[in-house]
């Protein structure tokens, strides 16, 4: 079966891998395409544009919006949709922007509580245009300050620890708005780890697809979420949520997550 995976970052975002060594990796499982859904950037994706491709191969333009309803995270997918425009570009680089404020902050809080970091070494060692947690984890990590990304985040940067700091988020109406008002569609990403009320709210917010497959989601989610989409005329999405090797959502690799070819192109 041709098959896609839909959602994987690269190290525009907080990925690890570049978009080139993704095509990689992709063509080596003879994916039929897959899409780069960077958080906050495509920069990834018009990176990729400039790579060699082969015909049969196809790349979908995606995004993943960090948004919010009342305080819990929400995020939003965008895909195929004009990645050029100008007005995207301004949005994105505000959010950019605010994302390193954030960072300024975040390393103030950890030299408060004595540890040698610098936002020099935490932006120095990365290629990202949108820099976030996962990068100051894996700063804690060189340091020597934690022994893996998971401890960082469990011990300084989730919710309620000594170092998070909220992040500027758009609304999740402007994030479904910025993707379809570019010709593409937007897609609740991970539903299923979001509480009951996040997910009532979302799914009335215009959106043209929901995830059901994701490295998280069980059977029984897979069967609630599929059955829904099929009610709703949706389309159903689903990927790995790569980041990195042998971590974020344990053992996974590129690929293993994935939906037909046909349902997506049916669907563009
Ligand atoms: P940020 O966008 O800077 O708030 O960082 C969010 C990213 O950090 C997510 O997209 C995940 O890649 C990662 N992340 C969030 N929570 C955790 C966690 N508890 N453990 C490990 N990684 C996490
Ligand atoms: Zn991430
Ligand atoms: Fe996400
Ligand atoms: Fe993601």
């Amino acid at each position: 079966m041709n098959l896609m995976d839909l959602h994987i970052h690269s190290n525009a975002s907080d990925g690890v891998y570049s978009p080139a060594e993704i095509l990689k990796i992709a063509l080596d499982k003879n994916l039929k395409g897959i899409a780069l859904t960077d958080h906050d950037t495509v920069g990834g994706f018009l990176e990729a544009q400039t790579l060699r491709v082969p015909d049969h191969f196809h790349f979908l333009s995606g995004i993943e919006f960090s948004s919010e309803f009342e305080g819990e995270e929400v995020h939003i997918l965008g895909y195929n949709f004009n990645a050029e425009d100008s007005s995207l570009e301004e949005l994105l680089e505000n959010i950019q922007k605010q994302r390193e404020v954030r960072i300024f902050s975040m390393v103030e809080m950890l030299c408060d509580l004595k540890i040698p970091i610098s936002v020099e070494r935490v932006m120095g060692n990365e290629s990202t245009d949108s820099i976030g947690r996962p990068h100051v984890a894996r700063e804690l990590v060189r340091l020597g300050v934690v022994k893996d990304t998971q401890e960082a985040f469990d011990r300084f940067l989730k919710k309620g620890k000594p170092a998070y700091v909220k992040r500027y988020k758009i609304s999740i109406k402007e994030a479904v708005s910025v993707i379809k008002d570019l010709g593409g569609f937007a897609v609740m990403a991970h539903p299923g780890l979001s509480s009951k009320y996040a997910l009532d709210y979302t799914l009335r917010q215009g959106i043209d697809g929901i995830e059901v497959y994701h490295p998280k989601h069980g059977l029984r989610t897979i069967k609630k979420l599929k059955n829904l989409a099929t009610e709703k005329k949706w389309i159903i999405t689903g990927g790995t949520d790569y980041h990195e090797p042998g971590n974020h959502h344990g053992e996974i690799e590129i690929g293993s997550v994935s939906v037909p070819y046909e349902n997506i192109v049916d669907a563009l």
